[in-house]
């Protein structure tokens, strides 16, 4: 299923929402905020991380030159499978589900991932994202998603947050050499993109 995500990565000319997340229909559509920091806007060109090659070493979070990073985890609802348990939220994962919020151990250290439970019940269907204001990108949530999940969390260098540095200084840094450079396109702003909004799923704010 990486694959996909790398396939849309490498298409010349691809917006570049697309090439992140391997397809726009998942995008939140939540209006822009009126906060959003947007930078980037008008370079033809963007830093960009292949999912493929990332191993979540965790530089992103300390060498890109914005504090907070730019890079921001991201899980994608539609790989997701909305577990009770998600390894990417709770390090426990035989924990019963009613103690999660009260007792569960974060994967994250900053708790940016949120549990929104979608079916009601104990055990039913649960939404997973990451709060952008509180990620830093460390991709300790992704790391565990990928290793024992269905892989839809990942890494993204958000457009609306980068510099577009001449030289991304995550690229030098990356062992895995998977920092790109890609070709975007004008209009891909993305702001507020990303930025979850649960009243997009319980059908109040579609
Ligand atoms: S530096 Fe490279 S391998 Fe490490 S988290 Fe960032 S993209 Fe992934
Ligand atoms: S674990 Fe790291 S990458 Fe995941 S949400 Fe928390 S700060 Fe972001
Ligand atoms: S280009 Fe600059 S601002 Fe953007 S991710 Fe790389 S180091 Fe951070």
């Amino acid at each position: 299923m990486k694959h996909s995500r790398r396939n849309h990565l490498k298409g010349a000319g691809n917006l570049l929402g697309a090439a992140v997340l391997g397809a726009t229909t998942w995008r939140l559509f939540s209006p822009p905020a009126e906060d959003a920091e947007f930078i980037a806007q008008g370079r033809r060109f963007a830093w960009q991380i292949d999912p493929d090659k990332c191993q979540y070493c965790g530089l992103c979070a300390t060498t890109c030159v914005r504090k907070p990073s730019a890079v921001k985890a991201v899980n994608d609802p539609k790989k997701c499978s909305n577990c009770v348990v998600c390894y990417g939220h709770i390090s426990d994962s035989h924990i019963e589900s009613e103690k999660i919020d009260s007792e569960g151990a974060r994967v994250c250290p900053y708790d940016a991932v949120t549990r929104i439970n979608f079916s009601g019940g104990p055990d039913g269907m649960f939404l997973y994202a990451q709060d952008p204001k509180n990620c830093v990108g460390c991709a300790k949530c992704v790391k565990r998603c990928n290793e024992h999940g269905t892989q839809s969390m990942f890494l993204m260098i958000r457009p609306d947050l980068c510099l577009g540095c001449n030289e991304c200084s995550i690229a030098v840094a990356c062992p895995y050499d998977a920092i790109e450079r890609i070709p975007r396109e004008p209009v891909d702003d993305y702001r507020g993109d990303y930025l979850f909004d649960s009243t997009y799923y319980m059908g109040e704010g579609a």
